[in-house]
């Protein structure tokens, strides 16, 4: 691999993670979220990684066939599908869950005949306002679906926190109270939490939690945040120094020669860009280490390459040093607070031209 850009996923860190989402959880059930390719880690990768989760939760069919096919038998909860009435088979042959939260599906699911029933959560719109039945639609839809012969007599129910990340935000207890008044006295279990709710908001773990972001070893808090759980980073990405240069005072660098040398410095190109899935937006002073030690990125960031301010290292760099974008010694959080993102997104875009390895 020449340009020597990695992904490196650790089973390891994903294990322990899990680990910790599972003492977090108390008895709560945890239905591990990995939907969009594991969050950027790749989908079989993470699940087999994760595989003493009690379920998974994936956003479509296209991400639950593989599961099945592969030889999962967990679980596995659609997020948003089926998104056409014709895909309701789909769903009963491979034995998946459905969240339902519109009137469509309700009325697919009663026109339905499926040799097997299917396992449905009712999604409720406890505040968010996205994706879910509206509080005063939801004790006639679960109506509507018990004792339908296509849909399993446990119903379940659950519904998705707006502000967990933000510990002073009033809209959590809103939403938890406009959640356990709706479905009072629903036979049925719940589920609230995703990593926020479950590593903030006690009350919020109820019978199933579905942590996302913390199982790939990021905080869903942030970098700056107190409330820091024992994660462990599942994604280092890495490259290597493809050139050094020492450059004059007032040399630019870059695309747009957004940073001058305030003095002659050595500057390393790093092989790795917004190709690679590297935010464009981070800007210069985005922490960046070589060889383990951090430097700072300067000028823009190009399709390809970065640049690198050497000053400060304790030993002098060269060519074919590693570099490490985010990951261990270096939250992800805090590359993307720089790039005015979430690590969320640096993982998910990621892109093919880097190569995956795990550890
Ligand atoms: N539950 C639902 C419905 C989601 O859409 C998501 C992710 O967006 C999660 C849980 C997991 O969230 P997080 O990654 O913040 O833990």
């Amino acid at each position: 691999m020449s340009r020597n850009t990695r992904a490196v996923i650790s089973v390891a860190a994903l294990r322990h993670n899990l680990a910790v989402a599972r003492e977090a959880a108390g008895g709560a059930r945890v239905m591990a979220v990995i939907k969009a390719n594991g969050y950027g880690h790749g989908l079989l990768r993470v699940a087999h990684a994760l595989r003493h989760a009690d379920a998974f939760a994936v956003t479509s069919l296209e991400e639950a066939i593989p599961l099945r096919e592969a030889g999962f038998a967990h679980p596995i909860l659609l997020l948003e599908g089926p998104f056409e009435p014709n895909e309701i088979q789909l769903v009963s042959r491979y034995r998946l869950d459905m969240a339902v939260h519109s009137d469509w599906q309700i009325s697919v699911l009663q026109g339905a005949r499926l040799t097997r029933p299917v396992n449905v959560w009712l999604k409720v719109d406890s505040g968010m306002h996205r994706l879910g039945l509206p509080l005063d639609a939801v004790r006639d839809a679960h109506e509507r679906l018990s004792g339908l012969s296509g849909v399993s007599p446990h119903l379940r129910m659950m519904t998705h926190l707006a502000e967990a990340d933000d510990p002073h935000s009033g809209a959590t207890p809103r939403q938890c109270r406009a959640f356990a008044d709706t479905v009072a006295g629903l036979r049925g279990e719940r589920s609230l939490a995703n990593s926020a709710g479950l590593l903030g908001w006690p009350d919020t773990r109820a019978d199933w939690v579905r942590p996302g972001i913390m199982l790939y070893g990021a905080s869903p808090f942030g970098a700056g945040s107190s409330l820091h759980a024992p994660l462990r980073p599942a994604m280092t990405l890495t490259t290597r120094i493809n050139a050094i240069y020492q450059h004059r005072a007032g040399d630019a660098i870059g695309y747009g020669g957004t940073w001058t040398c305030p003095e002659d410095m050595p500057v390393a190109v790093a092989a790795i860009g917004y190709g690679d899935g590297y935010p464009r937006h981070a800007p210069s002073g985005t922490p960046v280490l070589v060889n383990g030690e951090r430097v700072q990125l300067i000028g823009r960031v190009s399709m390809d390459m970065i640049c690198l301010d050497l000053r400060g290292l304790s030993e002098p760099a060269e060519v074919g040093d590693t570099v490490t974008l985010w990951g261990d010694g270096l939250p992800a959080e805090e590359v993307a607070e720089h790039a005015g993102t979430i690590a969320y997104e640096l993982f998910c875009t990621v892109t093919q031209r880097v190569h995956f390895q795990e550890e």
